[in-house]
């Protein structure tokens, strides 16, 4: 074990995304004495967008990054430990609940998994080959090392679809790529989409077709070859570059020797009439997109973490003596 410190806490907040910060703001307001781990992704999956239309009062064209750095700040305002550090694993059999961090040994009264997701993959052969090498699953951070190229985007809800209008300033031409003849993503999107290819002249949509194979020089990208249900027909497209956009599967492995999962869910609201964001532990609690199956947006995060805070409260006041 490499751990250099132990620390013990009332609560412990695993995640900086829009729930774990929301968690914390509620948590130091109730003068609980909380830890935050950011995770390697601090800020949270927001800061691979560019532009947030849905976050209520803020209708000017704020940046993800922009958000969360402002949520940071009001985190920041109270006396909050933010620590930057990655659960490895957890003992949640006993309380104090035991976390083992990448820098830490945490001993904690009541735990907050605000472990949001990661992008889902293709489940290709030679997808890890090209992470990094022309492989990307975010177009804010990438997108700018393929000017003029010719590049794929494959999804059809909200990420894929932002992601190619984004990209569509940037690239030469862009094949977007969806396995179904409808798009998931929200109407105001679509429609969007749809003016930027008028716009832009620069995207071609691949409505039923799935990516088969991603074909390089082990380096570098060069071509993928589609398979077209509609058409039953194998075709190969010229890339330098392939933004994956296929939705996302929870942070919940970690938690699964102890805490109910289901489809990779983090399972809240058992057996307590309540207290709605109670694991099947009492004590540990989970909100945002790690227990989330339906919504996951950033208020339904921020609001769920509110309500896992004011939980954890309750449980430390009441149920823990
Ligand atoms: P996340 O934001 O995923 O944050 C999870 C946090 O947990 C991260 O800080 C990570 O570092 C940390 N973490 C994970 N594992 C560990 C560990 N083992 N130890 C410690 N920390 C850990 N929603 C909207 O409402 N509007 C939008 O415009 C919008 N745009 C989006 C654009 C893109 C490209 C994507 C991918 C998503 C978008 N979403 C949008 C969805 C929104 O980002 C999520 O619903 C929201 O971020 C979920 O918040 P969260 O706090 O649950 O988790
Ligand atoms: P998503 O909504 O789950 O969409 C994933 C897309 O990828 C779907 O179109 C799906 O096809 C396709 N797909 C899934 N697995 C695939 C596979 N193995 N091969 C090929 N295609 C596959 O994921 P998301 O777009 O990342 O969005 C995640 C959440 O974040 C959503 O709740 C979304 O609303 C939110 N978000 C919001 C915004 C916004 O508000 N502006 C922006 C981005 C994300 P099917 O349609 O056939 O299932």
């Amino acid at each position: 074990m490499n751990q250099i410190h132990q620390k013990h806490t009332q609560l412990i907040i695993i995640g900086s995304g829009p729930a774990g910060y929301t968690a914390a703001i509620y948590a130091a307001r109730s003068n609980i004495n909380t830890i935050l781990l950011t995770g390697l992704q601090p800020g949270g999956q927001l800061v691979k967008t560019n532009e947030i239309e849905n976050w209520p009062g803020d209708y000017n064209n704020i940046s993800g990054s922009t958000l969360m750095d402002r949520m940071l700040h009001h985190v920041k305002q109270f006396s909050i430990d933010i620590i930057q550090d990655t659960i490895e694993s957890v003992n949640f059999k006993n309380n104090p609940f035991e976390l083992n961090g990448q820098e830490n040994y945490y001993y904690s009264d009541a735990v907050i998994i605000a472990t949001g997701s990661y992008t889902k993959l293709l489940n290709i052969s030679s997808e890890n080959l090209y992470m990094g090498k022309g492989i990307s699953t975010c177009a804010i951070c990438d997108g700018f090392f393929y000017k003029n190229q010719f590049i794929a985007v494959v999804g059809g809800g909200n990420s894929a679809i932002e992601e190619t209008i984004y990209l569509s300033n940037i690239v030469k031409k862009i094949y977007l790529i969806h396995r179904r003849n409808q798009f998931r993503a929200d109407k105001i999107l679509i429609n969007r989409l749809y003016q930027t290819i008028e716009k832009n002249k620069n995207i071609i949509i691949h409505f039923d077709s799935t990516i088969e194979d991603i074909i390089g020089d082990k380096l570098k990208i060069q071509k993928i070859k589609i398979y077209s249900k509609k058409n039953d027909k194998i075709s190969y497209l010229d890339i330098s570059g392939l933004f994956i956009a296929i939705g996302h599967t929870p942070n919940s492995k970690i938690f699964s020797k102890y805490i109910d999962i289901q489809d990779n869910y983090v399972k809240i609201s058992c057996n307590h009439q309540t207290i709605k964001t109670q694991t099947n532990i009492p004590g540990i609690f989970a909100a945002g997109d790690v227990s989330d199956q339906i919504y996951k947006q950033a208020i339904t995060a921020a609001a769920s973490g509110c309500m896992a805070a004011i939980d954890a409260e309750k449980y430390l006041n009441n149920y823990l003596k």
